[in-house]
């Protein structure tokens, strides 16, 4: 065989067209699929590029080559020498769009085998989700992958030159640092030089860019890696990359601004498509309220309607005794859902139920009349009312939660998803971008009784709030109540969410010490904690720490939302499974006892022995 330098590609497998005819060209790729007919070969050889059909006359090779075709199989890699031809009439393939041309092929050479594949390497890929990540490689042959990593290619290709244009400095921080007890699970790098220490991979930079911004660094970006151990669900990674971000002398507008215009770009560039900005803003509040969630899906209406006060005083004890405790009562009407069947209720019912709910009422408005089963405790007039309140027409359904606020709400926003994809509620053309913003400050959590940070122990406190964190001290009122001060205050926190995903991530820190004091005695946190914790930002932070604001935006759900995808999985190149596990290259592994030995670790006997 010849050596490879002489057969190498003068052109990749989707760029040959009809101009092309009558050139002598070298091909070389996979084997897509291959046919013989009428005595000829046909073999569709692919590469990144696309298709194109290189045809074989064996009267028109040697004996050697014509061996060399007939041994080629799925997967192979060859070479193949020959001029560019027009396809016989009626042979044209429209719908590729090499379809016109095909390689008559002189020369031909296998350039490596393969094994029959574990599947076929098609667009629909039928074979189990553990086959495919174990032979990733060939998984990520598939046309979808290939164009999946593409996409994520050019979007941060996009990300890097927005931001570049922008004065933004891409940094690097550190994946080695340390570790710090609070939040997810720290994966931990044992060190070698210093017996018995660790390093921690980091969740995300987030003290880092604080620190590039004390260093002076205004504009800061990094497409970061960020790793966490915790208990996967479905569609986590305990790797997952963010773009990150972090600028001095700014409020949340500011960053507002350039996301608005990042997210407007990329949506352009990548989809062609035009994003209105800016986007609109709701607060955390009102967002709970209306939808139910803090990432509200905004493709389709059904808005939570609030019943609390039409209820009030009435009959039904189920909810007139939750409102007088404080709680409330609110539904949702599906449009056209007065026909639904007792198996439909049933159902809805269960799925309530797996929501949280006690129970689920209902009025359905039927051609042949309204059917509710609370009929005879509220009765008509209260129906009707209730139907007016909620816009529920005649041929429409109201489901009715009553609980505390929060889980009704909650309940609702989760149904209200569910009805949203069951009955095809949600235009998949449609783009809805929004920021949630002042979500709480804290979260009381009422089984430590201790206040705890609802997103960062470094979130500025709302502006207008900040009285609010010295009345908390001097206030009698005990944490469980809704109205004690600290449980009022908000943060400058804000969410980026995209048709119901939450893209991005972010908030107006903390720059003073003196603040961030406070709300560490609020969180309970010593001194001493605190400086294990994060002590490193606390001191950078006396040296001239200028405010400042950012935000990271998940690079992989961004991406899985560009290309369609439901799953993040399909827009990362290796990706592990929902044990944190790498099929493809067996991680994690045993190391052996020298390397042990050597970091000055040793296993438990039990663990070992299973
Ligand atoms: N560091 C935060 C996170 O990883 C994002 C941010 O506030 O910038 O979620």
């Amino acid at each position: 065989m010849p050596l490879f330098s002489e057969l190498k590609r003068t052109h990749n497998c989707g760029e040959l067209r009809a101009v092309d005819v009558g050139k002598m060209v070298r091909l070389n790729g996979w084997v897509n699929s291959y046919r013989n007919l009428g005595g000829l070969f046909f073999i569709d050889l692919r590469d990144r590029y696309g298709l194109t059909q290189i045809m074989i006359d064996p009267q028109a090779i040697d004996s050697a080559m014509l061996a060399e075709a007939n041994r080629a199989r799925h997967e192979f890699v060859v070479a193949a020498e020959g001029v560019v031809r027009a396809r016989p009439e009626g042979t044209v393939n429209p719908k590729m769009p090499t379809g016109e041309i095909e390689l008559k092929t002189e020369r031909f050479f296998v350039l490596s085998e393969s094994k029959t594949p574990p599947f076929e390497i098609e667009d629909e890929c039928k074979a189990h989700d553990q086959l495919r990540l174990e032979f990733r490689y060939l998984d990520l042959r598939r046309r979808p992958l290939q164009e999946n990593i593409r996409l994520r290619h050019q979007t941060t290709f996009t990300v890097r030159e927005f931001l570049t244009r922008r004065d933004f400095y891409e940094i690097e921080t550190p994946l080695m640092i340390r570790s710090t007890p609070e939040g997810a699970r720290d994966y931990v790098v044992p060190s070698r030089v210093q017996k018995g220490k660790f390093y921690a991979l980091p969740q995300s930079p987030q003290l880092f860019k604080q620190i590039l911004m004390v260093a002076g660094f205004d504009k800061y970006f990094q497409i970061a890696r960020c790793l966490r151990d915790e208990d996967l669900r479905a569609d986590r990674q305990p790797e997952h990359t963010q773009v990150d971000m972090e600028m001095s002398f700014v409020v949340p507008d500011d960053v507002f601004a350039v996301n608005e215009a990042l997210m407007a770009h990329v949506f352009k560039v990548i989809l062609n498509v035009d994003i209105e900005t800016p986007f609109p803003r709701y607060t955390f509040d009102e967002v709970m309220n209306r939808w139910g969630i803090d990432k509200p899906d905004l493709r389709f209406d059904m808005e939570l309607v609030d019943l609390t006060e039409e209820v009030r005083d009435c009959g039904f004890k189920v909810f007139s005794e939750n409102v007088k405790s404080g709680g409330v009562v609110k539904g949702i009407v599906l449009k056209g859902g007065g026909e639904f069947s007792r198996k439909q209720i049933d159902d809805l019912t269960e799925k309530a139920r797996s929501f949280g709910a006690s129970g689920l009422a209902y009025i359905l408005r039927p051609a042949a009349g309204d059917k509710s089963p609370i009929l005879k405790f509220i009765g008509e007039d209260l129906k009707d009312r209730l139907c007016a309140r909620a816009h529920a027409a005649a041929g429409d359904a109201l489901f009715i939660v009553s609980d505390k606020a929060l889980k009704a709400e909650a309940i609702l926003g989760q149904l209200r998803l569910h009805l949203g994809k069951e009955h095809g509620l949600i235009n998949r053309n449609r783009w809805r971008l929004l920021w949630v913003t002042d979500f709480p400050l804290f979260d009381y959590d009422e089984e430590n009784q201790s206040f705890q940070a609802m997103h960062n122990i470094v979130s500025h406190p709302h502006e207008e709030d900040i009285a609010l964190i010295e009345e908390g001290f001097a206030s009698s009122l005990d944490p469980t109540n809704l109205a004690h001060p600290w449980r009022r205050a908000r943060a400058l926190q804000y969410d980026l969410v995209i048709n119901g995903w939450e893209i991005g991530s972010g908030g107006q820190r903390i720059n003073r010490p003196d603040l961030q004091k406070k709300i560490l005695e609020i969180l309970g946190i010593d001194s001493e904690r605190a400086d294990r914790m994060f002590g490193f930002l606390l001191r950078a932070f006396e040296y001239g720490a200028p405010p400042h604001a950012g935000i990271a935006l998940g690079l992989d759900r961004l991406v899985a939302l560009l290309t369609g995808t439901d799953s993040i999985r399909d827009v990362i190149a290796f990706p592990k499974t929902a044990n944190a596990v790498s099929l493809m290259d067996g991680s994690p592994t045993p190391i052996d006892a020298a390397q042990l030995e050597e970091l000055g670790l040793m296993i438990r006997e039990d663990i070992k022995a299973e």
